[in-house]
């Protein structure tokens, strides 16, 4: 029997009776990162990073039952050793390591390996059977260095503030925009964020991680008050009357996606800056050729082509169908809705 199956509540470890990000509610759950469609709301006992926690008690309530560990620590479980390893995609997200009689087992969650400036940096685990994402896995996705494209975020700036515009840059409220604002360079303007945005930027920071200082957007300031700046929204923030205060305003995303053609059009945008929390494709297969793993299993986006890919490549390698194969085109805003949907179930 394989040390992890996926069975109708999800990733399932028979051996420890352990679920790795569950999407039905269950007894126990080992939670990679806070994202809404890996940490879902409802388990009895979940499990997380340290750092992951806040931002999960954040989002989940104060009644759920939410312990920690920190990366590396192996605890044991009915004869499993689990341990947790950083993933670089998010503050406290993880990847996790999975151990039975010397076969390994590492489910990746969601990853990228390029250091962010914020978020713990990645690290490559060698293991038997890697389950990874396949969000960008096609040759298409090429991510230019974050440096290359935070110049290009604060030159936009800049001519927006010449232009007489107010800045505004979507990204998704957990993650993204964190790592948005701990790279921009306050020197430029001041910075402005949604409250969906400040929220977690506050959570962030009582933890210990610097962000340069934000300014919460408010009922009470005026039109005038965001000369030179830039705002951090999620996308759905756009949608609103909100935004009006900001015109005349320059738009721009900052997502994957933006490597796509009409991927800008679609969102109406002015300006795609491509900038993921997930691998491309040549980081994606320097981390599995790094796992040394003879087993690999995808999920997310392209995982039937990439996993006829890696078989023709002569390594074993099936697909993971997960709950919400075909909705991944769109993964960050799928995040989001999630987010919104759990939010109401609360209520
Ligand atoms: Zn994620
Ligand atoms: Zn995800």
């Amino acid at each position: 029997m394989a040390l992890l199956q996926l069975t109708k509540n999800g990733l399932y470890c028979e051996q420890a009776d352990v679920y790795i990000d569950p999407w039905r509610k269950v007894d126990r759950a080992l939670i990679t990162h806070g994202h809404a469609d890996h940490s879902r709301w409802g388990h009895k006992a979940y499990l997380c990073t340290h750092s992951a926690k806040p931002v999960i008690r954040h989002r989940l309530g104060a009644k759920m039952k939410i312990q920690s560990i920190e990366f590396g620590q192996k605890m044991n479980m009915n004869g499993v050793s689990f341990s947790f390893h950083p993933a670089g995609h998010i503050v406290g997200s993880a990847q996790i390591r999975v151990e039975y009689k010397g076969e390994v087992w590492v489910a990746s969650g969601d990853y990228k390996t390029e250091y962010d400036g914020i978020s713990e940096a990645f690290e490559l685990v060698k293991c038997n059977t890697y389950i990874t994402e396949s969000t960008f896995g096609l040759p298409v996705y090429k991510w230019q260095p974050q440096k290359e494209v935070f110049e290009d975020i604060h030159n936009w700036w800049r001519q927006n503030q010449r232009d007489g515009k107010v800045t505004i840059l979507t990204a998704y409220s957990l993650g993204k925009a964190q790592r948005i604002i701990a790279n921009l360079d306050p020197e430029v303007g001041p910075i402005f964020t949604h409250g969906a945005v400040e929220d977690i930027n506050e959570i962030i920071r009582e933890q210990g991680f610097y962000l340069p200082p934000t300014t919460r957007v408010n009922k009470t300031q005026k039109k005038g008050d965001f000369k030179n700046g830039i705002v951090i929204t999620p996308a759905s923030g756009l949608g609103t009357a909100w935004v009006k205060k900001f015109e005349p305003k320059s738009v721009g995303a900052a997502s994957g996606w933006m490597a796509v053609r009409g991927a800008r059009r679609r969102r109406s945008v002015d300006r795609g800056f491509v900038l993921s929390d997930h691998v491309d494709w040549e980081s994606l297969n320097a981390v599995i050729e790094g796992t040394g793993a003879e087993q690999v299993l995808v999920t997310h986006g392209y995982s039937d082509i990439y996993s006829k890919y890696l078989r023709e490549k002569g390594l074993k390698s099936q697909v993971l169908e997960t709950q919400f194969e075909g909705e991944q085109q769109e993964e960050e805003e799928v995040e989001e809705i999630i987010g919104e949907n759990e939010k109401k179930e609360k209520e």
